[in-house]
């Protein structure tokens, strides 16, 4: 099923050097409308649960350590189009290989602290949206 909907993190690497702000300035004035968001940080369990499709790649531990290492602010979005123009709002995974004047281009660290997750599909940003967020913590 289509939605104009998607789901993002603020990655630790990211909240850590300050940057949640201005990322989030970027991602309203790209005309994203915020539909529900909180600062939290996750265990490794959680952050197992929720990369869970890459428990087989060689650097899905890493992830884990990483991704529980700091608070994160989790944000779902909602636009025409949403996870396709997410992405390419975002740029690619690897930051020596983002377009200039993306947001991983500008405030990724490397290609696992990349300041940013977005999701891939319409089923997975409705998946990782319910895994932070109830109904009654969004915007109708
Ligand atoms: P995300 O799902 O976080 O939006 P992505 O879809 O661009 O990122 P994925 O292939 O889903 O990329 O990888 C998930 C995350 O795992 C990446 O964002 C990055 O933090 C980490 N990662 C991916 N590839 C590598 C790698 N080769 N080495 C280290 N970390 C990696
Ligand atoms: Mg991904």
């Amino acid at each position: 099923m289509a939605t104009n909907r998607t789901f993002t993190m603020i990655k630790p690497d990211a909240f850590e050097a300050g940057n949640s702000g201005a990322i989030l300035k970027m991602i309203e004035e790209a005309g994203f409308k915020i539909v529900a968001m909180k600062a939290t940080q996750l265990t490794p369990q959680l952050a197992g649960k929720f990369y869970e499709v890459h428990k087989e790649r060689p650097f899905y531990a890493d992830l884990c350590t990483y991704m529980s290492s700091g608070p994160i602010v989790a944000v779902i979005l909602e636009k025409d189009n949403a996870v396709e123009d997410f992405r390419t709002l975002i740029g690619a995974t690897n930051p020596a290989n983002a377009a200039d004047g993306t947001i991983r281009k500008i405030f990724a660290k490397s290609i696992e602290a990349n300041a940013v997750h977005g999701s891939d599909s319409d089923e997975n940003a409705s998946i990782e949206g319910a895994f932070f967020f109830s109904m009654a913590e969004r915007v109708a």
